[in-house]
């Protein structure tokens, strides 16, 4: 081989590995999966959280609350607000405080919007399409089961307190059109190009006013 050769071997191979790296940052910024995983289930936590939580999440009718013991693992690892109101098409899900974008779930479709979905009911292992919003301090808050165009952020994204995230749904083992609201300590990061992940612990969001 000559020298020309090499040195045009050389950038090819540049080339071709720096728009590999492009196309995983891009795609990474939402995981986008149709993939039914499992993950852990989360213990119970109790702690004292330094947080201005917002005073408002979404709007709904009807509550499933937190349940479980603390040191154990969670019955009910959040809190659940149905909107069952069927005149209304896009319940807005806001989010409870100031934070960055660490995971985006996205793909995972839903059967119905007001009874149980039946599709893929494990996709994003089982929040369905969901995001995780980093508030610093290892505390995070996860939004889960929203709608299959309802998931507004990418991962990077700074959000305010209040700020609309996303649209309220039905999607992965959700029984209607619900928020799942989890409030969850994590000593670790999130992996964007990865599927879901538990947190260590979570806490009662009714704690928190909520
Ligand atoms: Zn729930």
């Amino acid at each position: 081989m000559n020298k020309r050769f090499n040195l045009f071997l050389i950038f090819f191979v540049f080339f071709v590995s720096s728009c590999s790296q492009e196309k995983e940052n891009t795609m990474c910024l939402v995981y986008e999966s149709q993939e039914e995983e499992f993950s852990a289930v989360q213990t119970v936590g109790e702690r004292n959280l330094n947080l201005d939580f917002s005073s408002f999440i979404t709007t709904y009718q009807t509550r499933g609350e937190f349940t479980g013991s603390v040191g154990e693992p969670a019955e009910h690892e959040g809190l659940d607000l149905f909107n069952i109101d069927k005149d209304l098409s896009d319940i807005p899900v806001h989010t409870i405080a100031d934070g960055v974008v660490v995971y985006a779930r996205v793909g995972c479709p839903s059967s119905t919007q007001f009874s149980d979905n039946t599709i893929l009911r494990e996709c994003g292992a089982g929040w369905g399409n969901h995001l995780v919003v980093d508030h610093g301090n290892n505390i995070f808050s996860r939004y889960g089961h929203l709608r299959f165009d309802g998931v507004y952020k990418k991962v990077g994204q700074k959000v305010a307190k209040d700020e609309i995230i996303g649209l309220m749904g039905n999607s992965g083992r959700s029984e209607g059109r619900h928020l799942h609201l989890e409030i969850g300590f994590y000593n670790g990061t999130f992996n964007s190009c990865e599927s879901s992940k538990s947190f260590d612990y979570v806490f009662d969001p009714a704690t928190f006013g909520f």
